[in-house]
C-alpha cells in the first residue's frame, strides 16, 4: 500500500487533542487510505485559526471533510487506531491550542446539514424506530444533521410549529457539538429533548445511541473518546407558532443583553459548581476584566473570555488558569473549565 508520511500524531487530552513535549515528535505514516480516493478531502497542515470563535490555534495535521456518513465510517476504518482524531463543530466552545492538532481533525460540511421533521402519522407505522422509542412521548421528531446549525434547528421547528426547542436560537453551535457538550439554555438542554444520535465510532462503526447510553451530565455526554456525532432525533410537540417566536425573541433580547455575542469569544468558559454562579465567583474575584496579552475576562459577562484582537491560544489559557488560581484563593471553590482546549502547546 502506498504511504504519505505524516509526523507527530500527539497523544490527546480532551478530544484527541493534547499535551506533547516539542522534542516528542514521533513519525508515523497515514496510508493512502482507499487507494488516495480521500486525497482531495483531505489537507494536510490546514490553518485551524478561522475555524473558531476566538479566531486562535495552529494547524491540523490533516483536515479531512466527508461527504457523509458512510464516507465518514469507510475512512475511520482504514485509518490506523493509533492516529488520533479530533471533530470540530463551528468551534464555539474550544480552544485550539497554538501548536495545532496533531492526527486528523474531521470537520463535518454540506452533506451533514439536511434536517427534516418526521410527523406523528408516520411514527406510527408498526415497527417503525422511532416509534418504538418514543413510546409514550410526543411523536413528532425533528432530524438535523450534525453540522447543522442549533439556531437552523430551532428556527426549523418555529417554522413548523413545533415547541421544545426554542432555548437551541441562544446556542451559537452546531447539532453535533450540542449533543456533545449537553448544550442548554434557559432551563432545558439537549438531555431533554434528544431522542437519540447517530454516531461514528473511531473504528467505522454506525451506531445509534439512545439519549440513556449517552450518559448525560451537566454540559458534557458520555459519547465514547474519537466518536463523532452525525445525525441527532429531536422531540418536540405542537405548540403555537406565535408563542414560540416570542421564546426565542426574549432569548436573542436576554443574550444581547448579557453576553458579548458579538466578540471573538468561546462561550462560558467555565461550569457552574454546585450550588454557585461561576460568574458571581468571577466578580467575587476580582477578575472581571483581567487581561493577560491579547486575552480578556469580558467586562460584559465575566465568565466569558474574549480575545481582544492579538490573542493566542496560550493568552487565553493562561487567563482561564489565573482565574482559576484567584477563585481558588478567595472563595475555597475550585472552578471547572467547560470551554475544550484541544491540542498541542507551541
Ligand atoms: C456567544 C456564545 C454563547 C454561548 N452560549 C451557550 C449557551 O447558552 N449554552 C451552552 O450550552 N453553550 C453555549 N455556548 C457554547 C457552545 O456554543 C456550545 O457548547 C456548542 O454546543 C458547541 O458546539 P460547536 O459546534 O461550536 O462545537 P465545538 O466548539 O466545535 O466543539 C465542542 C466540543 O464538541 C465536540 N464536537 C463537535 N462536533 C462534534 C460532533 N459532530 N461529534 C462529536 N463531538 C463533536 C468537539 O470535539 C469539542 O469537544 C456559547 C458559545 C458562544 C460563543
Amino acid at each position: 500500500m502506498a504511504n504519505q508520511k505524516i509526523s507527530s500524531p500527539w497523544k490527546g487530552e480532551d478530544q484527541g487533542g493534547g499535551l506533547l513535549s516539542a522534542n516528542q515528535t514521533p513519525t508515523l505514516t497515514l496510508p493512502l487510505l482507499g487507494g488516495g480516493k480521500y486525497k482531495d478531502r483531505l489537507r494536510e497542515n490546514a490553518d485551524l485559526s478561522k475555524t473558531n470563535w476566538f479566531r486562535v490555534g495552529g494547524k491540523a495535521q490533516w483536515l479531512f471533510k466527508p461527504e457523509d456518513a458512510n464516507d465518514l465510517a469507510a475512512f475511520l476504518s482504514q485509518l490506523p487506531q493509533e492516529i488520533p482524531v479530533t471533530v470540530l463543530g463551528v468551534g464555539s466552545n474550544i480552544i485550539v491550542r497554538d501548536g495545532g492538532i496533531g492526527g486528523v481533525v474531521v470537520k463535518l460540511g454540506r452533506g451533514f446539514t439536511g434536517v427534516k421533521i418526521v410527523p406523528r402519522a408516520s411514527c406510527l407505522v408498526p415497527g417503525d424506530e422511532i416509534s418504538r422509542i418514543t413510546n409514550h412521548e410526543p411523536r413528532t421528531t425533528i432530524h438535523a444533521g450534525a453540522a447543522c446549525l442549533d439556531i437552523h434547528v430551532a428556527q426549523f421547528a418555529l417554522d413548523h410549529s413545533v415547541t421544545g426547542l426554542e432555548f437551541l436560537s441562544g446556542i451559537p453551535g452546531t447539532v453535533g457539538g450540542a449533543v456533545r457538550m449537553n448544550a442548554g439554555a434557559y432551563d432545558s438542554d439537549v438531555s431533554q429533548v434528544l431522542i437519540e444520535a447517530q454516531v461514528v465510532l473511531r473504528d467505522g462503526t454506525i451506531k445509534t445511541f439512545s439519549n440513556a447510553e449517552l450518559a448525560f451530565v451537566y454540559r458534557n455526554s458520555g459519547l465514547p473518546e474519537g466518536a463523532i456525532v452525525t445525525g441527532a432525533v429531536f422531540k418536540t410537540s405542537p405548540g403555537d407558532k406565535d408563542e414560540i417566536q416570542k421564546r426565542m425573541q426574549d432569548i436573542a433580547t436576554a443574550r444581547g443583553d448579557t453576553q458579548p455575542i458579538r466578540a471573538q469569544t468561546g462561550g462560558s468558559t467555565f461550569k457552574n459548581p454546585d450550588g454557585h454562579k461561576a460568574w458571581e465567583l468571577i466578580e467575587k474575584s476580582g477578575c472581571r476584566g483581567l487581561t493577560v496579552g491579547g486575552a480578556q475576562v469580558s467586562e460584559k459577562h465575566c465568565n466569558f473570555l474574549i480575545n481582544t484582537g492579538s490573542a493566542t491560544a496560550a493568552d487565553l489559557e493562561n487567563l482561564g488558569e489565573e482565574v482559576i488560581r484567584r477563585v481558588k484563593e478567595k472563595t475555597g471553590i475550585a472552578l471547572e473549565w467547560e470551554i475544550k482546549r484541544i491540542g498541542k502547546i507551541a
